[in-house]
């Protein structure tokens, strides 16, 4: 039988816990090797990498969920691999197959099942796959070499009495230029979010919601989750905008709102100014799945929506259909669950 390991599933938050294999693929003269499974939680790489001095690098992240039955799933992880591919483009690294990225995931999965927390603890298994330049380059183009790697950590679920709903506030920075990076997984946009992060964090908000970078005056996504909003009349609205980071937790919500709940569906730009149309809103993304928004403070007035301390109907129903989904206890549309076996 499997190994045990003796971790309190109930209390592990989102931090890093080392397991026991990560996945290691090299790309040299024009190919990616076969890619092996290995112990060592450290690799080497040159002084000269573009990774560390000129950020060329992007990552992924997703879950690997236990079911009541005892598998283990992964979600929607071809969407991984295509923004993966994506995100390489625009930093000019080579891509991979759809394959060879879910036969990496699914090898470390398996390679670290007993990490996979137990159904009903509400944590899962954080994937962490990412793609860097190494070798030596000194001055600013694509390095000669890559490497694809893939860690996992338990984690717990985001949110552990139940959802409970967060402040965010606008602030005076940009994430993202307007034809910039901000729709690829790139590192650089979260080195330049960390600052806003933090004034917003000792403000005494959960994060910062970012304002179009060229006009100030929409919504555009919160730090590392994006924004969706109801409205008063019942549609699931999110901001449509170039410089967003595509979640594919968002893009799963708009199917799901649209097919499973019935409800009109709409990416149009999303008014700072016109809070006032939404009865709920929230956040959303792979770590923390939903996160309603209590209220959003702009110019030192706070916008409450549904309320600062409940989750609000439609929100907490768009959870439950996604995080049923997740674990297997809702049917997933075609194509969005595989089995790792
Ligand atoms: C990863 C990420 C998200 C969430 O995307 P999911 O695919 O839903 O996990 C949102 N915004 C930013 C900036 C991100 O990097």
């Amino acid at each position: 039988m499997a190994k045990e390991v003796n971790i309190d599933w109930s209390n592990l938050g989102f931090s890093y816990i080392k397991t026991d294999f990560r996945y290691i693929s090299r790309w040299k003269d024009g190919e990616w090797d076969e890619g092996q499974l290995v112990e060592d939680n450290k690799f080497y790489i040159e002084e000269g990498a573009t990774a560390l001095h000129y950020g060329q690098q992007c990552f992924e992240g997703l879950k690997a969920y236990r079911t009541k039955e005892g598998k283990i799933q992964l979600f929607r992880p071809d969407q991984n691999a295509k923004r993966l591919n994506n995100s390489c483009e625009r930093v000019m690294m080579p891509g991979m197959s759809e394959e060879k990225f879910i036969d990496a995931v699914k090898q470390v999965v398996k390679a670290n099942e007993a990490y996979v927390p137990p159904y009903g603890s509400g944590a899962t298994l954080y994937l962490r796959p990412f793609v860097v330049g190494v070798g030596n380059t000194i001055g600013v183009s694509p390095a000669p070499e890559y490497i694809f790697y893939i860690f996992c950590i338990p984690v717990g679920p985001y949110f552990k009495g139940g959802l409970s709903p967060v402040n965010f506030t606008t602030n005076d920075y940009d994430r993202a230029a307007p034809h910039g990076t901000g729709a690829a997984k790139v590192g650089g946009n979260y080195a330049a979010s960390m600052m806003p992060h933090k004034i917003a964090v000792d403000k005494g908000f959960a994060d910062c919601i970012y304002l179009d970078p060229k006009t100030h005056t929409k919504i555009e996504e919160v730090g590392a989750a994006n924004f969706f909003g109801i409205t008063k009349d019942n549609k699931f609205i999110t901001p449509d905008s170039p410089s967003i980071l595509p979640s594919i937790t968002k893009y799963s919500l708009l199917y799901l709102a649209k097919e499973y709940l019935g409800m009109e569906v709409e990416e149009r730009d999303v008014l700072i100014d016109n809070l006032d149309e939404f009865k709920e809103a929230g956040a959303c993304g792979t770590a923390a799945v939903i996160t309603p928004i209590g209220g959003i403070n702009h110019n030192d007035n706070l916008h409450v929506f549904h309320s600062e301390t409940e989750v609000g109907p439609v929100t907490k129903k768009l959870y439950d259909t996604l995080y049923g989904i997740q674990f297997g206890d809702v049917e997933a549309p075609e194509g969005w669950i595989v089995e790792v076996e």
